[in-house]
């Protein structure tokens, strides 16, 4: 029997605001979507009360999850300052600057439910895969990366980060959801030996679209803490794209050990890759450095190059800016083919001169890590 919004209201009837306040009555649930089995909304509170809820929001949580039938539930806390007002927001998925994390607190506010300070049990290293805009292939990037550091003999564990438009399940050809363990975390899915995990598990794209720089931190934040991603040495985030409020925030509260940039070699996407590169520093998060993606095209017939793009630049960027330059990926159709059908090209063509460019790029990535996962 599909689970029902009135049977999810019914049961948060049985959790208690702070003060004691039936939660249904209490003003703070965003519109609770519930999509076969998987549950989502919000709780919106007053930034200075976020602590108190942080409790009510774990109960709530397995309040959901008791309900028969239901397969995932995630609940965001997210503190503003007026409550309530996070359920109405407008769709943000083409406008990379989305909407601030707060205008009236900054975002190392003690609101924010992870301190960088706090590694995450298991793992050695978390990644970020970044770039300054959408659309320059960092998805694609950042999953056959990780397949390149599996390939070098790496646990590697993949999250989808980008709420906006969470690409993993397309990638990967992941539909399933999630399971619980005993201890009610979600469990990431293997595929390709990697464990992973994307929003897009668990809420439908469309509704992914909704969300408000401070939910996607919470959301985030739990995606990292309640999944039982079980020990390993690198956790490979795929960020969402741009430079705005939520990603420095983002940047700023997950203990990442490094970041890797992708850019194209437009000119444009290498102005967005410095505000990309811009921003890690400004938090302190060591850049690993940059990819060139789409660098030159490649013949799928007869293998001949073209820089139809001017390529080389982000190569000289890197330089002046004095971080690593990673590597160069072409433009292939056997890349945007693989990743469109979910069979990413470094798993289903091994021995290609691609998986050769992204376990290279991998190395490199591990050579920065390696004092780190030595050390785990
Ligand atoms: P982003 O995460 O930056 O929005 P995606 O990884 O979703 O970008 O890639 C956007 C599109 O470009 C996808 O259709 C993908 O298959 C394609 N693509 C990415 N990198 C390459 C490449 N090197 N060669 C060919 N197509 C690519």
């Amino acid at each position: 029997m599909s689970v029902t919004q009135q049977q999810v209201l019914e049961a948060l009837t049985r959790v208690k605001s702070p003060d004691g306040v039936v939660l249904t009555d209490a003003n703070v649930l965003s519109a609770v979507t519930v999509n076969d089995g998987k549950v989502f909304f919000s709780i919106n509170v007053d930034a200075a009360e976020a602590r108190a809820w942080e409790r009510i929001r774990a109960e709530t949580e397995a309040a959901v999850r008791g309900i028969p039938g239901v397969t995932a539930a995630m609940v965001a806390l997210t503190a503003e300052r007026t409550p309530g007002a996070a359920a109405s927001a407008p769709s943000q998925r083409h406008s990379h600057g989305v909407q601030p994390v707060s205008a009236h607190r900054p975002p190392q506010s003690p609101v924010s439910p992870m301190s960088k300070q706090s590694e995450i049990p298991g793992i050695a290293a978390v990644i970020a895969v970044a770039s300054g805009k959408g659309g320059v292939g960092k998805s694609t990037t950042a999953l056959n990366l990780a397949l390149g550091l599996r390939d070098l003999g790496l646990r590697v564990g993949l999250l989808d980060a980008d709420i906006y438009g969470p690409s993993v399940p397309r990638l990967t050809g992941i539909h399933e959801k999630p399971q619980l363990n005993e201890a009610r975390k979600m469990i990431p899915i293997q595929r390709f030996g990697l464990a992973i995990m994307s929003i897009g598990f668990l809420v439908e794209e469309e509704t992914a679209m909704i969300w408000r720089g401070p939910m996607v931190m919470s959301a985030i934040t739990q995606m990292l803490r309640d999944v039982a991603w079980g020990t390993l040495d690198i956790l490979v985030v795929d960020m969402p794209p741009g430079t705005g409020d939520a990603q420095l925030t983002l940047a700023q509260n997950v203990p990442l050990r490094g970041a890797v940039i992708i850019s194209t070699p437009q000119d444009l996407s290498l102005i967005d890759a410095r505000r990309g590169l811009a921003m890690f520093k400004k938090v302190n998060v060591p850049v690993l450095g940059i990819v060139e993606n789409m660098s030159y095209f490649q013949c799928p017939q007869c293998g001949t190059r073209s820089d139809i793009f001017g390529h080389g630049g982000a190569r000289l960027e890197a330089e002046r800016l004095g971080v690593p330059f990673l590597g160069e990926i072409p433009l292939h159709m056997s890349i945007r083919a693989t990743s469109d059908s979910g069979t990413p090209v470094v798993d289903s063509e091994p021995d290609g001169p691609h998986a050769a460019i992204y376990r290279a790029i991998g190395a490199k990535v591990q050579e920065q890590l390696q004092g780190v996962i030595a050390a785990a």
